[in-house]
């Protein structure tokens, strides 16, 4: 069997998952979700009781608070529920599941005959910078607009309300030409209503260089309530929503391996849904926020961060778990892909970027994202450096434990 440049290949992948899974290393939501079936009682969540909304921006599109993040989802049911309980706003990408999850959103649609009725949003790689470096503009464009038409014929539609150019962490691919002017045409031809990027890393930098441009309808961020004391975030995403920027917002759960890592935040907090709807409701509480895109997989979570919508008021539950001093210092755990471990590494290992693969397979249970994030990037700079390392150098400036979560990373490829 052929091995990939980074040292594995499917039959490993495979086994390491399978091994993973078993060794408990996942949470609950990562079993597997395609063979769920949407519970027969409870129809919706307080049917009737009308879902708190907002514009998002001067694109004048009104969306209900609760979106749905579809990336770890691989249920069609689940999609379908959730726009018969509100959900109006879908973000998916076009390298999500090997564009299989794009295919389940359009399955979807088209089953309910409601195309009218979603907003869709996808999101376009630019491609990797390195690469990009030596292709010329044209090809760049070519190849952002062929990825764009996959995305379309996929989700079975002429056009996006939302297209994201994807990843964004450096400002300048916010103005590298062929990425420019592919987007422009798709604005202008309407196959993407509006435009915006995605952004989880360097966020406060990118939002800031944005604003002035003028040419970005909707940003996708990173933010949750362990980025509470990010003022430069906040402050640039105060700044893009006042000059019409509709702000959707990503990771808003902190799913990520905090609570495991520290004993701080006491067990009773670990799972559930006490600190999925308080961290929920603290993001959408910010009022240039527009919508969310929790990336629930489960009907159980659905429920949860549908009633959300419903009522941002905390539950005298919710406000003690903001509150406890124990989940403040185990939120330090949370990774906010701020860079500060980025030159940590002696060998030159781009620690952010494992940190986060590490994520999307640990605390997602999603390898395909995992693979996608690791392969992105730079040569030399990945996994395999890592591989006779004894001794991981690593450090973040936070609490975040980095050796352990790069140990990890490295048993899964072992
Ligand atoms: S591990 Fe720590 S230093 Fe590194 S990106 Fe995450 S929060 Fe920043
Ligand atoms: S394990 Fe070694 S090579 Fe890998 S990030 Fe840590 S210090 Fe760098």
């Amino acid at each position: 069997m052929q091995k990939k440049k980074n040292g594995y290949n499917r039959r490993d992948f495979l086994t390491t998952v399978g091994s993973i899974a078993a060794a408990g290393l996942l949470g609950k939501a990562e079993l597997p979700l395609g063979a769920q079936k949407a519970p027969e009682a409870e129809k919706a969540a307080e049917p009737g009781k009308k879902p708190i909304s907002r514009v998002l921006g001067k694109t004048g599109i009104r969306v209900p608070i609760v979106s749905m993040g579809v990336m770890n989802a691989d249920n069609p049911a689940l999609v379908k529920r959730s726009f018969e309980m509100g959900v109006r706003h879908f973000d998916t990408a076009w390298g999500y599941q090997k564009g299989r999850n794009e295919e389940m959103v359009g399955g979807v649609i088209k089953e309910l005959k409601a195309r009218d009725q979603f907003v869709i949003a996808t999101k376009v790689p630019p491609g990797r910078p390195e690469l990009m470096d030596q292709m010329g503009d044209k090809l760049v464009e070519e190849e952002f607009l062929s990825r764009f038409d996959q995305s379309l014929a996929r989700l079975q539609t002429d056009h996006v309300e939302i297209l994201y150019i994807h990843n964004i962490s450096d400002p300048k691919m916010l103005t590298r030409a062929g990425i420019v002017s592919a987007v422009d045409k798709l604005k202008k031809t309407k196959k993407a209503t509006h435009i915006g990027f995605s952004t989880h890393r360097n966020m406060a930098e990118c939002i800031e260089a944005a604003v002035p441009m003028g040419r970005f309808d909707v940003i996708l961020t990173s933010i949750n309530y362990a980025m509470a004391d990010d003022k430069p975030l906040l402050e640039a995403m105060k700044k893009a929503a006042a000059a019409g920027i509709g702000l959707v917002a990503m990771k808003t759960q902190c799913k990520q391996a905090w609570s495991k890592e520290s004993g701080a935040a006491g067990p009773e907090y670990h799972e559930g849904a006490v600190w999925h709807a308080a961290l929920l409701k603290w993001a959408l509480r910010l009022d240039f926020v527009a919508t969310a895109i929790p990336g629930y997989t489960t009907f159980q979570q659905l429920e949860t961060d549908w009633l959300v919508a419903l009522n941002l008021e905390y539950t005298p539950d919710e406000a003690k778990f903001l509150a406890s001093p124990g989940v403040q210092l185990a939120l330090g755990g949370v990774c906010r892909q701020c860079g500060g471990c980025a030159g940590s590494c002696p060998r030159g290992v781009d620690v952010p970027a494992l940190v986060r693969a590490h994520m999307y397979a640990a605390d997602y249970g999603n390898f395909p994202e995992m693979r996608r994030a690791m392969e992105e990037i730079p040569a030399g700079r990945g996994l395999t450096v890592c591989a006779d390392c004894r001794q991981c150098a690593a450090a973040c400036v936070r609490r975040v434990q980095v050796a352990r979560r790069l140990a990890e990373l490295k048993a899964i490829f072992a």
